[in-house]
């Protein structure tokens, strides 16, 4: 994966959050991802708070999660401990 641009935005649309599949609405603060994964482009949104999530959590390398199944504001380790 190869970083182009990582910023935060106020959401005009309203996105899906890669992280926890929730909407993001209209005039929320997201942070927004462009990169490109196995020679595509490749674009994301996420709440605040999965963002921070996803940077706590260990396992998130290399897009090592599972699309939109996690939980809202929750690492990666906490949602794999609640489900197991
Ligand atoms: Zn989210």
């Amino acid at each position: 994966m190869r970083m182009i641009e990582g910023k935060v935005i106020k959401c005009r649309k309203p996105h899906r959050c890669i992280w926890c599949g929730e909407k993001i609405e209209p005039g929320e603060t997201a942070a927004y991802r462009r990169y490109i994964s196995d020679g595509e482009f490749v674009q994301d949104y996420w709440h605040m708070e999965c963002y921070i999530a996803m940077m706590r959590s260990e396992d998130t390398m290399d897009e090592g999660f599972d699309a939109f199944e996690q939980k809202r504001g929750k690492i990666l380790e906490e949602t794999q401990r609640d489900t197991n």
